[in-house]
């Protein structure tokens, strides 16, 4: 099943694609035209964690070394935004890029799950962009909070798809177009360490919340953005996150 939240109407609502084209049916049966909704994240986290160089070829693209242990950051409240939201480029910098990633949805409350029953915890998957402003990296072991923590620099969505639809999250092709260019494909198989350890790690520290969400790292392939360009991530069978870039006019 996936299903999307969004504001229509002045309220909002939890829908899911019907038969036509183009169409949201909500829980009450009525319809939207998906191009008139306003998107929401698809779920609400408590905390939204990442990971730091997940894929080999990514840490090559930098001359980075992959981490030793899981290089693990937050992507704070202020940056969730939804399908179609506008991400704002922040002002008097030289390197902001995209990262298509998979993000997976934690089911239920967990601490300390083992690696072989992490799967049973996972509700569903959507896409992530975890944006980045690359002038404030320093070493990955450094928390990036100003590198990835600016308002706006963490698209979700559109959909939560149920795990039963995602049978083999591993098998999954990651890619990412600006303005209809492609410039990032990877794929899920490539990742360091796979969803089962980066879930052993983290609940071995942290309780996980039901709809939090953990990205799985970018492969290679990242470039810059500019105000005015568009970014649609696409990874199979979760369907686009599209989003513009704008200037900060605050
Ligand atoms: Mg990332």
């Amino acid at each position: 099943m996936r299903t999307a939240r969004y504001v229509a109407d002045g309220r909002e609502h939890r829908g899911s694609p019907a038969d036509d084209a183009g169409v949201l049916l909500d829980e009450d049966g009525k319809r939207h035209l998906a191009t008139e909704v306003t998107f929401l994240t698809p779920i609400r986290p408590h905390t939204v964690l990442a990971l730091a160089l997940n894929y080999a070829e990514h840490a090559e693209e930098f001359d980075m070394a992959a981490p030793e242990a899981p290089a693990l950051f937050l992507k704070p409240p202020n940056t969730w935004i939804g399908h179609r939201e506008p991400v704002v480029y922040p002002r008097g910098v030289e390197y902001v890029h995209y990262e298509v990633e998979l993000a997976v949805v934690i089911g239920r409350r967990a601490r300390r799950v083992p690696a072989g029953e992490a799967m049973d915890i996972v509700k569903g998957y959507t896409i992530a962009n975890d944006l980045v402003v690359r002038d404030f990296v320093g070493d990955f072991y450094r928390p990036p909070v100003k590198a990835k923590g600016w308002d706006t620099f963490c698209p979700l969505g559109p959909w939560l798809v149920t795990a039963d639809e995602v049978p083999v999250p591993h098998d999954l092709e990651l890619r990412a177009f600006v303005n209809g260019e492609l410039r990032q494909k990877g794929h899920t198989g490539a990742m360091i360490r796979p969803i089962p350890e980066l879930i052993e790690h983290i609940s071995g520290f942290m309780t996980l919340e039901e709809d939090d969400v953990i990205l799985t790292g970018t492969p290679k392939g990242v470039s810059p953005v500019h105000p005015g360009d568009v970014m649609r991530l696409e990874i199979d069978g979760l369907g686009a996150l599209e989003n513009p870039v704008v200037e900060d006019r605050l």
